[in-house]
């Protein structure tokens, strides 16, 4: 497997549009580390699949260079790159078994029998279909055939690195968490780089270390699940990870506090360092909001409450902009309603940027 660095990547698909300042990708530099298992998360055309193709050698990228570990791979095309790839929909040859397709890419690797017989064995158990093996693969089901799909690419001794997108586009949902659970193991198991491209939240957060998340053509964080949650650094990875997505309220900056409507807020840490002109925007999840009786916080109106098994997502205003809390199921709402904002779970952002906070 293969460290993959990805040095100041650019791309537009036309030299008119790299002319005209459209770039698919406006500027990508980062390294994938050996071993790691990576997602790029974002919504449909911010690049994702432009990324992927670039990774793999389907696409020349239009500046920067591709390197794996120390070779620069930008010129060679994906088989001298020694990819495997999975696809939303399963590339498997119908009317071979399941074992004979293991075996296909080895075949043409001219690995010795005795060796592919092992490894094919091996990947049988390991992708749980080796009491299947002698079967053709047309009669299987979708999930099985993606399983196949990425058995081929696991079986080959030489690949630098495993890339998904969006494999589990066509299997049954009650099918998809199993499958995913499946691949994190073969993950665990195998430690392979591996790059899974996908626009599902939950795909992204189970699968991966680490989440690359994508807006616009350029990467606005690389984080743990953990910190894509607790510190977006972009006010669009608050939106877009967490469900529902974080709060994002307009406000001035005063000193050290944030003026929201009458209200006045203070920011632990980093609010002088936001800079004059700026968009200022108060960050809060609604998980680190809550509702308390009139007089005990800020004054907001309760707009509706949903129900959601075994939370109730309340909706409010604040000074006119919209405000929601995550509460417990059983935890009693008051007529006349207040709400706290945790001041450790407040994050201010200018330009749509997280001012990072002094070291308290
Ligand atoms: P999706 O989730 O819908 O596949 P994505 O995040 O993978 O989206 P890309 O397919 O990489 O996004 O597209 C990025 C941008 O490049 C989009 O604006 C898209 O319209 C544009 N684009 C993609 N392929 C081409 C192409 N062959 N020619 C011109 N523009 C393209």
């Amino acid at each position: 497997m293969a460290r993959i660095r990805l040095d100041h990547i650019r791309h537009a698909y036309t030299p008119e549009l790299a002319r005209a300042g459209h770039y698919a990708l406006r500027e990508i530099d980062h390294t994938f580390d050996d071993g790691g298992a990576y997602a790029l998360l974002g919504p449909s055309g911010c690049g994702k699949t432009t990324l992927l193709n670039i990774i793999s050698g389907l696409l020349t990228p239009s500046e920067g260079h591709v390197r794996f570990d120390e070779r620069d791979v930008t010129e060679l095309s994906p088989e001298l790159r020694n990819i495997a790839q999975v696809f939303q929909f399963p590339v498997v040859y119908d009317t071979m078994t399941v074992r004979e397709n293991l075996a296909f890419p080895l075949k043409n690797r001219k690995v010795p029998k005795a060796e592919i017989d092992t490894r094919v064995a091996d990947m049988l158990r390991r992708i749980g279909l080796d009491a299947k093996a002698d079967r053709k693969a047309q009669g299987l089901t979708a999930d099985e055939k993606q399983k196949i799909s990425l058995g081929r690419g696991l079986v080959r001794p030489d690949v630098n690195a495993i890339l998904f997108d969006e494999p589990l586009t066509v299997i049954d949902p009650h099918m998809k968490w199993q499958l995913r659970s499946q691949l994190k193991e073969l993950h665990r198991q195998f430690k392979m780089t591996m790059v899974y491209v996908t626009h599902d939240q939950t795909e992204a957060l189970t699968f991966a270390d680490k989440v690359v998340v994508m807006y616009d053509g350029e990467v606005v964080q690389i984080g743990t699940p953990e910190e894509l949650f607790e510190r977006p650094r972009h006010t669009f990875v608050g939106y877009f990870i967490g469900s529902p997505g974080m709060n994002v309220l307009d406000c001035q900056v005063d000193g050290t506090d944030a003026i929201v409507g009458a209200a006045r807020i203070a920011i632990p840490g980093g609010a002088r360092q936001a800079a004059a002109g700026a968009k200022t925007e108060l960050g809060i999840r609604p998980e680190f909001v809550r509702i308390v009786p009139r007089g005990q916080g800020l004054p907001v109106t309760i707009d509706r409450v949903e129900d959601v098994g075994s939370e109730r997502i309340v909706r409010a205003s604040l000074y006119g902009q919209k405000l929601v809390s995550v509460i417990a199921e059983g935890a009693g709402l008051p007529a006349e309603a207040d709400a706290v904002l945790e001041p450790g779970a407040l994050n201010l952002y200018a330009d749509s940027w997280l001012v990072e906070r002094r070291p308290s």
